[in-house]
């Protein structure tokens, strides 16, 4: 008999799994459709020998101690600060836009102060801020939105910013100095030996089990077990039955090319020409040594994995109807993205599974008020093309 029945092996699933192992004792069984643990953070060698990230690119950032010092239980880090560039006008500048940027796209020499007044020159004010277009173009003008983030945002989203809430936009995050780190956190690094090494650490316990290629339906009825944690899409632990809350998904297209590397940043993103939105060169981000180097382009659409929920009105509305099922569901605690339908980062996903244990153990839980979370996770949308994993 097992205490709990955990559904999905990615940062919930794990975290949870090795929280209650670990933490109280409880003997668990893990089980996960896909045949690894690690979820989308899943990273493997490939067949050329190159670690690569599956899902695309993972890149751990984060201001909360408490989750570094946690996940530093599992795993030794690399210290990597994390870069992009954007190929606009056959150059590659810097992303965020920064004082290079701007610079280089104009053939300026501004100061910091000097291109402050640059922005304030080129923004177009608005009365009311409604859609995503209103949040760039107040701020930066029409010719960056254009160039920068319009296509970008209609290749992610297969919609217009004109058609999407200004909250998926919440800020535009430019500098007026030199600064070319993508983030800004605290501590940023890699899992010295990759993320699913870290995840094999979390669930080496006695009082856990995993079963892969497993979906849990298949398991329901036959092995006993007493609660369940939940990871998968809220809408098909219900049957979907008030309908599919609606994703957008990724294709992701690997290569191994035969040279040592094959571009001048870790991140190359595409906003206008191409119908891809970005490429990544893995050796970059985990720091191995190899002759050739593997990389990943990623192609937006509807169909396929679910990675981005789609932050729609009457999504969040679909959404809340769940919530209210799943909040009457005894006995079933509703943890991670897909779960709680939010596009969340794997540090806030950790946070959400601690928080999510002590209220299991029925401990007082401390810490920030949700908005704020929520507010971040939205501001860390990859929505135009300048700010999100
Ligand atoms: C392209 C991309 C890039 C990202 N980059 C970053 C980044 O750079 N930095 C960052 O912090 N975050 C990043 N993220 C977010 C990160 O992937 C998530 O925060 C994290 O993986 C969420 O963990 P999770 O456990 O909630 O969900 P998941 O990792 O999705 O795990 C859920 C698991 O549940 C399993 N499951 C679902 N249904 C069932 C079922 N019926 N039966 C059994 N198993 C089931 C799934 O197979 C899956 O393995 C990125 C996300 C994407 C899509």
């Amino acid at each position: 008999m097992f205490d709990y029945l955990i559904v999905g092996a990615g940062f919930a699933g794990s975290v949870l799994a090795e929280r209650l192992a670990v933490g109280a004792g409880k003997r668990v069984l893990v089980v996960d459709k896909r045949n690894h643990i690690g979820g989308n953070a899943y990273d493997h060698y490939n067949d050329d020998g190159i670690l690569v990230h599956r899902y695309g690119p993972h890149i751990f950032h984060t201001n909360a101690r408490e989750v570094w010092e946690y996940l530093s239980r599992f795993t030794e880090w690399r210290p990597y600060e994390h870069r992009v560039r954007a190929s606009v006008d056959g150059m590659l500048v810097p992303m965020p836009i920064n004082l290079d940027t701007i610079n280089a796209l104009y053939g300026l020499s501004l100061t910091s102060f000097e291109l402050d007044e640059f922005f304030r020159s080129v923004a177009e004010p608005r009365e009311e801020i409604v859609t995503s277009e209103d949040v760039v173009v107040s701020k930066v003008g029409r010719e960056l939105y254009e160039k920068f983030f319009r296509n970008y945002t209609r290749k992610q989203w297969g919609m217009d910013p004109s058609e999407l809430d200004a909250q998926v936009t919440a800020r535009v995050p430019t500098r007026t100095n030199r600064d070319d780190r993508y983030f800004l956190d605290t501590y940023q690094a890699m899992p010295l030996h990759g993320y699913t090494r870290m995840f094999e650490n979390m669930l080496s316990h006695p009082n856990i089990k995993v079963m892969l290629n497993t979906d849990y339906r298949e398991v329901e009825g036959l092995i006993p077990y007493g609660e369940v944690i939940y990871t998968g899409p809220v809408d098909e632990y219900f049957d979907c039955r008030f309908g599919k809350l609606p994703y957008r998904s990724l294709t992701f297209r690997h290569e191994t090319v035969n040279t040592e590397w094959h571009q001048t940043a870790p991140v190359v993103n595409y906003p206008n020409e191409h119908p891809y939105t970005r490429c990544t060169e893995f050796k970059y981000l985990t720091g191995q040594q190899h002759p050739r180097t593997s990389i990943v382009f990623e192609y937006p659409g509807d169909e396929g994995d679910p990675y981005y929920p789609v932050p729609r009105p009457e999504n969040a509305e679909l959404y809340r109807r769940y919530k209210e099922l799943a909040d009457e569901t005894e006995g079933v605690w509703f943890v991670g993205r897909l779960a709680t339908y939010r596009y969340y980062n794997m540090d806030q996903v950790v946070a959400q599974a601690l928080t999510t244990f002590r209220k299991i153990m029925g401990t007082k839980v401390p810490g920030r008020p949700p908005s704020v979370t929520a507010r971040r996770a939205i501001a860390d949308q990859p929505l135009a093309g300048s700010a999100g994993d």
